[in-house]
C-alpha cells in the first residue's frame, strides 16, 4: 500500500529528518582507525536521545536489533550489529545507517565514510555510490516510474563493473519506518508504479565491488558479500511535492556541497 503524504505530514517527516541527519554531523569527527563500532553507536543513540527523539534501529525486527545504527565495514552491506570487539582499521569503509522516531514520524539514512587512507578502488566504490543516488532522483519528475529511478542507479553503477544488491531496497517511509513501495535500485525504464506528489520515499543504493550475491552472518544480522568484497551505502529520505523534490536527510554542510543540484531538483518537473 502506498501512503501519500500531506503538506503536514511531510513536515513532520522533516523534523525526523533533521534529527536523523544531525548525527552525521556528530559521528563524522569520531571516524578513526581504533575506534569500536560500539563507540560509534553510543554517540549515535546519545544524539537521537538529547533531541528528544527514538532511535528507530534499538530492539527492531526480531531477533531484536541491539543497536542504534547499523554499522558496516568493508564486506559487510548493511545491518552490521555495533560491538566492543569490532575496532575501526585505517583503510576500512564504514556505513553508518541510522533512523529516528520524532513525534510519530520516522527518519531513515545512511553514508559510508572513509576511515583515514583508504584505497583507490575502494574510494571509487563510496563515491561511486553516493554519486548514483543522485543519478536515481534525476529521474524523480513528473511522468516517470520507480523503474526510471533503479534503471538510473543501476546502468550508472553498472557502467564501473559494480554489482547492485537485488535483494534488498529502498522503501517508503513515514508513520512505519518501512513502508510501500519498495524502491530497487535496479530495473526498466518506464515500468513500475507512476510517481506522484506526496509520496516519501528512501533511496538507498547498496553497491559492490563485483556481485551482489549476498550472505546472511550467524548473528541474523548482518549481511555480508559472498565474494567477500567490499560494498557502500548511501540512503536519504526525500519527498515528492507539488513542485518538485525535496530530499530531507541532507546535513547542513551537505546541503552547501550539493547545492546547484538541489535547486535543479526542486523544480524538475512537478511545477
Ligand atoms: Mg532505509
Amino acid at each position: 500500500m502506498i501512503i501519500l503524504k500531506t503538506k503536514q505530514e511531510i513536515d513532520s517527516i522533516k523534523e525526523a529528518c533533521a534529527i536523523t541527519a544531525s548525527i552525521f554531523d556528530v559521528v563524522k569527527s569520531e571516524i578513526k582507525a581504533g575506534v569500536s563500532t560500539f563507540e560509534l553507536d553510543e554517540i549515535v543513540y546519545q544524539t537521537i536521545k538529547s533531541q528528544n527523539a527514538i532511535p528507530a534501529f534499538l530492539n527492531y525486527g526480531d531477533p531484536p536489533f541491539p543497536g542504534s545504527a547499523c554499522i558496516s565495514i568493508n564486506e559487510e552491506i548493511v545491518h552490521g550489529v555495533p560491538s566492543r570487539k569490532r575496532i575501526l582499521q585505517e583503510g576500512d569503509i564504514v556505513s553508518i545507517d541510522v533512523g529516528a522516531l520524532y513525534n510519530g514520524y520516522y527518519g531513515d539514512a545512511c553514508r559510508t565514510f572513509l576511515v583515514g587512507d583508504v584505497k583507490p578502488a575502494w574510494k571509487k566504490l563510496v563515491e561511486v555510490t553516493e554519486e548514483s543516488f543522485w543519478q536515481g532522483i534525476a529521474q524523480v519528475k513528473k511522468g516517470n516510474r520507480l523503474g526510471d529511478i533503479g534503471h538510473a542507479v543501476q546502468s550508472y553503477c553498472e557502467q564501473f563493473g559494480f554489482g547492485v544488491i537485488r535483494d534488498l531496497t529502498g522503501h517508503g517511509i513515514g508513520t512505519s519506518l518501512h513502508e510501500g513501495p519498495n524502491l530497487l535500485n535496479y530495473g526498466r525504464p518506464g515500468r513500475g508504479l507512476r510517481l506522484e506528489p506526496g509520496m516519501v520515499m528512501c533511496l538507498e543504493p547498496m553497491i559492490t565491488e563485483e556481485s551482489f550475491q549476498i550472505r546472511l552472518m550467524p548473528d541474523q544480522w548482518t549481511l555480508v558479500t559472498e565474494d567477500g568484497k567490499a560494498a557502500a551505502h548511501y540512503e536519504n529520505v526525500f519527498s515528492i511535492t507539488e513542485t518538485g523534490v525535496e530530499i530531507l536527510t541532507l546535513t547542513a554542510t551537505e546541503r552547501e556541497q550539493y547545492a546547484e543540484r538541489l535547486q535543479q531538483i526542486e523544480n524538475q518537473g512537478w511545477a
